[in-house]
């Protein structure tokens, strides 16, 4: 990169290779997000690569008694702000260079919500569905074996995360309990709550995306109970979200699973359609009128949010997105390439690492709460959630009216500030 361009060209120049991997993608928003700021740019450097990355194999004795042998991870990206912290993944897709980038993420994701953690990532290359009760027990115990001594409740604190659960993170905080013998609930969270984990966590990432919504919507002068709104995916993050704007008095026209859209003009009931995890795949089955996914992506809303899964607004559809706010639901629902088309649409989108963190704010309060020894109401937990929110959104807000740059280009300028200013502070040692 020149040292002579503008911010705006060297941020530019970042855009022109489109990044492929969760790697990739992390080192190009830590490039971007640098190329705006007086950064040291040994720091840079140091943040482009994990502090450590852990790799296990792990020999699980299938039912029938044959051993089979997977692979697991945990990436440890950066600690300069507190433990590392992340979740822990089973799919088959799990691979070193995955968690490094996701690990890499989390690091972003904490610091733009002020959070005094790092970020890791792990897992193990593994089909949950083709594992019984038992056989993901006996994995989950073993994996944790593995890790046993890189993690821990001031080191590295794991989360559910893709095909793990509260149950998962209930073996592993049994596990390391046992083997440090002192019950010690701080290691992870996510669990259940019978055993420290926070009333709230559940529903956090989807209130978070609503509390960003209902602010870019204010900010951009729509009332709230004017506005429309399309929601994909109806399961954690979006059923939450899109319950709590029909709460706060928006209507919500529109609510996807995998399977197709319901579509009201008029706003659907979304308490009445079950979530995912109240019935999977059923949204559907519970409406008058059903759209496709793609059609509810380019429906004519005040505000989109994509809480599905990732890549979903690509450069194929990016110029037929009507919605004038976008708020990402999901983690990386919108491709590079979309993402300035959107910019030149002037259309405005909050990043995943903003919207979304209401899950790992949560989890910092199960840890807070553990290591304290005490509960926290239900009500506590969304004030304080609020509280966490609202910070991190005038934070973020700040940067966009200062540096006149997106609300994504913001988040990461946030991030990557505290972060520097952190690594500057420690200094390197030796
Ligand atoms: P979930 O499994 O609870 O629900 C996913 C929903 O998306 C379901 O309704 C499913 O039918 C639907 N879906 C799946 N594939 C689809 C497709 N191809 N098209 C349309 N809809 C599809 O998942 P979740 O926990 O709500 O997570 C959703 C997204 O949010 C993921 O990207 C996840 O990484 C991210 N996220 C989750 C959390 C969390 O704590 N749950 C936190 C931060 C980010």
């Amino acid at each position: 990169m020149s040292s002579e361009a503008t911010p705006d060209e060297r941020a530019e120049q970042t855009t022109e290779t489109p990044p492929e991997t969760p790697l990739d993608t992390a080192r190009h928003q830590l490039n971007r997000a640098a190329s705006y700021i007086d950064i040291d740019p040994n720091i840079v450097e140091r943040l482009t690569y994990p502090t450590a990355v852990h790799e296990v194999t792990i020999p699980l004795k299938r039912d029938d008694g044959t051993v089979e042998i997977f692979n697991g991870y945990r990436a440890q990206h950066d600690s300069v702000r507190g433990p590392f912290k992340g979740g822990l993944r089973y799919h088959p897709h799990v691979n070193r260079e995955e968690v490094m980038g996701l690990a890499m993420w989390m690091t972003w994701k904490c610091a733009v919500v002020d959070l005094p953690f790092g970020g890791a990532k792990g897992g193990v290359n593994v089909d949950p569905k083709t594992l019984s009760k038992d056989e993901t027990e006996r994995l989950t115990r073993r994996f944790t074996n593995e890790l046993r001594n890189v993690i821990g409740p001031q080191t590295d604190i794991p989360a559910p995360d893709m095909g793990t659960d509260a149950q998962t993170m209930a073996w592993i905080m049994d596990t390391y309990s046992v083997q440090e013998a002192e019950t010690t609930t701080a290691v992870v969270t996510g669990k259940p709550t019978a055993i420290g984990g926070s009333k709230g966590r559940e529903e956090a990432p989807g209130r978070s995306v609503a509390i960003v919504a209902r602010e870019l919507l204010n900010y951009y002068d729509y009332q709230l109970s004017e506005a429309t709104v399309a929601v994909q995916g109806f399961g954690s993050v979006g059923a939450n979200a899109a319950r709590l704007l029909d709460e706060w008095g928006a209507t919500v026209v529109a609510v996807s699973d995998i399977n197709g859209a319901a579509y009201d003009p008029t706003g659907l009931e979304t308490h009445a359609i079950p979530s995912h995890e109240q019935e999977p795949e059923a949204v559907t089955h519970y409406a008058e009128e059903t759209i496709s996914n793609d059609a509810l992506l380019e429906l004519d809303v005040d505000l989109l949010i994509p809480a599905a899964i990732g890549n979903v607004i690509t450069e194929a559809n990016a110029a037929d997105i009507q919605a004038d706010l976008i708020v990402e639901g999901a983690n990386g629902p919108i491709t590079f390439i979309a993402d300035s088309i959107l910019a030149d649409r002037e259309i405005h989108v909050v990043p995943d690492i903003l919207a979304n963190a209401g899950g790992v704010t949560v989890s910092y309060f199960e840890w807070i709460q553990d290591i304290n020894h005490r509960t926290w109401s239900l009500d506590r937990v969304n004030e304080e959630l609020e509280t966490v929110m609202i910070d991190a959104w005038d934070a973020v807000r700040h940067e966009v009216e200062a540096r006149d740059v997106t609300w994504r280009d913001a988040a990461y300028i946030v991030a990557l500030s505290r972060i520097a200013a952190a690594h500057e502070s420690r200094g390197l040692w030796p």
